[in-house]
């Protein structure tokens, strides 16, 4: 789903008090910068290219920009570490408590960048341990003898060191000298392991003790409507599962079972997991789609949360109980209706008195919202939050109510920031002020059924769509929602 969500920096305040020497660059110097990058266009293709000069001189440029990336890398680093710092003392003179300071840093340099909150966290990790501890990684990355990756490896391969021996092994590698020319991702990898472990071998023993704690099931999506389910596990039980699932496919293969192997093996996975065979059962599953696509054949795609755009034939298929082969298809789906604006694809709900979204509400916000809304983060949605907060006078309502990961929640709690309902917009949109002043604004992704922009005449609906512009007509269709409402798909294709 990512690219969805529509962002953009809308404006820029000053810059945050405190501000030390290295914190104040030029902006003006950054956009001399990038004006001179864009000046640099190749020539009108097959003219110039006649000579080897020019062929060599486009190489010439790919190596300079490829430098400059690395330099700017490096300026990044730099300058995040001065932010951090200078957030810290700002927050020092106002008598924060050291444990409390420089929270939201990480949140901050992830909306800059354009990257997800978690990625923030980790280049903010990354920019103190280069400018603090690896000053020959920084002057590598500086001089482009190491791309941004390239220096990540070292820091990420020293990451379980103590600062005085990070320093060391800086030292020892020597990334400044060149002695990484030509070397690739796994070399530099194998250097940065070595001298570790070199310099305390118990600390990188712990280590591998400690990534158990980091185990966890992820799920991502994969072409032609099948996901990865991936599970990082301790190696003992990742092998231990893999061989449960092995021999339960050789057992069944001798008596007869026509399926595959890997086919045995995954309905297995899925059945002992979830206590079913086809999966589904007792597990809501949330298809978005409009009353077209169910209903007159319509091609417009439905979207399944956690998952993303599914085209409109499989969702019926799996609407009507026989999506997989060899099952007997009685799963318990049950339709719930949930209505799009007819034009801008925005979801019409109804507002509640309640203090905590209802389980309606709360549905209607995770279809419109699909992940977490900050700006560039697709975490799943955990939390859902009064965009306006309830003691400042925000209603719960669909509109003032935003879906958000864990961590961003509490980002949009810390001292500074803000956030309100943007308008003049089709979706919905929230604005999220940072402790600097920035303003992002995130928009709702579109749902099924949302027109592309500039297409069809207007006029042009499905009457069911039409009437959804009227209000009287919009009542009567909650009322044949009603009715719909728990019914069961079967029961419904009969009807
Ligand atoms: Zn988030």
């Amino acid at each position: 789903m990512a690219g969805n969500r529509e962002t953009q920096l809308i404006g820029s305040g000053a810059p945050s008090r405190g501000a030390g020497p290295d914190f104040a660059v030029p902006r003006v110097r950054v956009q001399d910068l990038i004006d001179s990058v864009n000046s640099l266009r190749p020539g009108t293709l097959g003219t110039e290219l006649a000579g080897g000069t020019e062929l060599a001189d486009l190489i010439n440029q790919l190596r300079g920009l490829e430098d400059l990336k690395s330099a700017i890398a490096c300026a990044q680093a730099r300058i995040t570490v001065a932010f951090d710092a200078a957030q810290r003392s700002a927050e020092s003179d106002l008598g924060v408590p050291v444990a409390e300071q420089g929270r939201g840093v990480g949140a901050q340099i992830a909306l800059a960048r354009r990257e997800s909150p978690a990625r923030g966290s980790r280049l903010l990790g990354l920019a103190k341990a280069l400018v603090a501890e690896m000053p020959h990684t920084l002057a590598a990355l500086d001089t482009g003898q190491l791309n941004e990756w390239r220096a990540t490896l070292l820091v990420k391969e020293t990451a379980c060191l103590a600062a005085e021996d990070r320093c060391a092994v800086d030292e020892e590698l020597a990334a400044d000298t060149g002695v990484f020319d030509g070397a690739g991702d796994k070399a530099i990898i194998t250097a940065a392991r070595a001298a570790a472990y070199r310099r305390d071998p118990r600390s990188v023993t712990q280590r591998a003790s400690h990534a158990a704690t980091e185990r966890h099931v992820s799920l991502r999506p994969a072409p032609d409507t099948m996901t990865y389910l991936t599970a990082l596990l301790p190696v003992a039980q990742g092998v231990a599962v893999h061989a449960a699932l092995s021999r339960h496919a050789d057992t069944l293969r001798p008596a007869g079972d026509t399926r595959s192997r890997g086919q045995i093996m995954t309905d297995a996975l899925v059945e002992r997991t979830t206590g079913t065979p086809a999966g589904i059962c007792g597990v809501e599953v949330q298809l978005v789609m409009t009353d077209r696509t169910l209903f007159q054949g319509d091609s417009e795609p439905a979207r399944l949360p956690g998952y993303g755009i599914v085209p409109a034939g499989w969702a019926r298929t799996m609407l009507a109980g026989n999506h997989q082969a060899g099952h007997d298809g009685d799963l318990k789906l049950w339709l719930r209706r949930l209505f799009t604006a007819p034009r801008s694809g925005e979801l019409v709900g109804i507002d509640s008195r309640a203090r905590f979204f209802p389980a309606g509400l709360r549905r209607f916000i995770q279809a419109r919202d699909d992940t977490c809304r900050t700006p560039y983060c697709d975490a799943p949605i955990r939390h859902f939050d009064h965009i306006v907060p309830r003691h400042g006078g925000g209603p719960t309502s669909l509109s003032n109510g935003a879906g958000l990961c864990e961590a961003c929640n509490h980002t949009k709690e810390l001292p500074g920031w803000t956030a309100r309902t943007g308008t003049g917009r089709a979706r919905h949109v929230i604005e999220f002020r940072t402790p600097t002043g920035h303003h992002y604004a995130s928009t709702a992704p579109p749902l099924p059924g949302t027109e592309p922009p500039r297409t069809g005449p207007p006029g042009t609906d499905p009457p069911i769509i039409a009437a959804l512009h009227s209000r009287r007509s919009r009542r009567k269709l909650r009322h044949y929602v009603k009715a719909l409402k728990f019914a069961r798909v079967t029961e419904l294709q009969a009807a």
